[in-house]
């Protein structure tokens, strides 16, 4: 395959795009006004082999990659337009749209520290320990992507709000951690994208789980990314690119299970030969790929879409894993489906595939107390309920406990539910002693 070299476009060089000039004059401000206030990078593959730029304005890639009018609330669409035409002053847009970000629930409260373990007494800022098995690991090297996501829920870590960032530096503290913590199996490699990282710097990362000395009990890496999706040349003809799968063989060899949990958000981004031949060399290395998505409002919310996105997945050996509900910060009001409108689009493209893809689980809100699933509608003594489950939960004591919510057809998340029976749900007192009133906030870790 002939080797493509990688070119990014933000805000700054956009309009030398060729296919640029297919765009309204709309469009193109609402490029500029929009990605002053969330991220915008979109790179040469995802332009020339993902978009349609025939029908952009009906594009699920684009509506993916570029960013829309509709992420901003009209009040603050209009502040941002107004500040950059009342003045050239960059530091005056930068008050403006940080004063916008600010309101857009960039990093819920106190959520920041539920996460973070300590060894020593020392807060370990790029890790989060949240399941009992599962460590979060976000390392520095890997808090960007190949292009972004325009509902991405970890636009404040690129949009420069330092302080928000979770990262660390060094792994002998994650390796110190890990030898601490026994019951920890798995280590999820997460960003940003750490598929974004060179080989050299990545290896220094897993390197420690190969030697013969290593006394952490992990025995599953995972790690997320949507390099698949967004530069699937990472794994084929990039420098290094051989290198990362024999570093995946050598992972696998030592009997440590590797799985990259691959973000698709659309069929289409599984169509491209270059994605398939990255999955092809992936899988040869014994390495997993397991698929995940939110369910995003103009990208994906229609069950033929995720039917045909699983099926394709799985016909490429990849293993369909989670459909997600968006998340409550940015621009969630422009791409959130109800849980309702969710569990009707699952249920029917869960209906219309074969068992081997039924691996997948979802609607699920992954909110602080746990990954919560909508399992569906029900009526219980006549009253319409949420059927409702921990798919993961801070107690492992919560997980698989069917509970029930009062059926709200507007509700998008989890903080508006309300107990359908008594007055408060089974696990409530606990998790509010424990993390405090917001205990459903989001969380910056992500997906997982
Ligand atoms: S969703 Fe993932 S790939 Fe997309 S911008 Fe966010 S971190 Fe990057």
């Amino acid at each position: 395959m002939t080797a493509i070299k990688y070119k990014a476009y933000s805000l700054n060089n956009y309009l030398s795009i060729p296919q640029v000039e297919k765009l309204s004059a709309r469009a193109k401000r609402n490029i500029e006004v929009v990605s002053h206030v969330f991220p915008f990078k979109v790179n040469n593959y995802v332009i020339d082999e993902l978009i349609d730029w025939d029908n952009y304005e009906n594009d699920p890639i684009f509506h993916l990659t570029f960013p829309q009018e509709g992420m901003l609330l009209p009040h603050h669409y209009n502040k941002m337009a107004g500040a950059l035409e009342q003045s050239p002053d960059k530091i005056f847009h930068k008050e403006t749209s940080n004063k916008i970000r600010v309101q857009l629930n960039p990093h819920p409260a106190g959520q920041q520290e539920h996460n973070i373990p300590e060894i020593d007494g020392q807060k370990l800022m790029g890790l989060q320990h949240k399941y009992r098995e599962t460590v979060l690991f976000f390392p520095s090297s890997g808090q960007t992507c190949h292009s972004y996501c325009t509902f991405c829920f970890r636009w404040p870590q690129f949009v420069g709000m330092e302080e928000l960032k979770f990262a660390m530096k060094e792994t002998e503290l994650l390796i110190k951690y890990l030898e601490k913590h026994q019951e920890v199996t798995d280590i999820l490699f997460t960003g940003g994208d750490p598929m974004i990282m060179n080989f050299k710097v990545f290896q220094k990362y897993i390197e420690p789980f190969l030697e013969d000395d290593n006394k952490t009990n992990i025995q599953t890496i995972r790690i997320g990314t949507k390099s698949l999706s967004f530069w699937p040349y990472k794994f084929l003809t990039d420098d290094g690119a051989d290198d990362f799968l024999r570093l995946f063989e050598r992972i696998t060899s030592k009997g440590i299970n590797l799985a990259l949990m691959a973000h698709f958000s659309h069929p289409r981004e599984l169509d491209t030969q270059a994605v398939q031949e990255a999955i092809k060399r992936i899988k040869r290395t014994g390495a997993q790929i397991r698929t995940q998505s939110p369910l995003l409002k103009h990208i994906n919310d229609k069950p033929e879409i995720w039917a045909e996105m699983w099926r394709k997945q799985v016909n490429l050996n990849c293993i369909p894993y989670y459909m997600f509900v968006v998340r409550d910060t940015g621009a969630q009001h422009h791409f959130a489906v109800t849980l309702a409108d969710s569990w009707e689009i699952w249920r029917k493209a869960y209906q219309n595939v074969s068992g081997i893809c039924r691996t997948v689980r979802g609607p699920s809100m992954s909110c602080t107390p746990g990954k919560v699933q909508v399992l569906g509608v029900s009526e219980i003594n006549g009253e319409k309920v949420f059927v409702l489950r921990f798919l993961q939960g801070r107690n492992p004591d919560w997980v698989a406990r069917p509970f029930f919510a009062k059926y709200d057809e507007d509700a998008i998340w989890m903080d508006t539910l309300e107990p359908a029976f008594g007055d408060s749900f089974f696990f409530e007192e606990e998790a509010e002693m424990v993390y405090g009133e917001n205990y459903y906030d989001p969380q910056v870790s992500s997906f997982e």
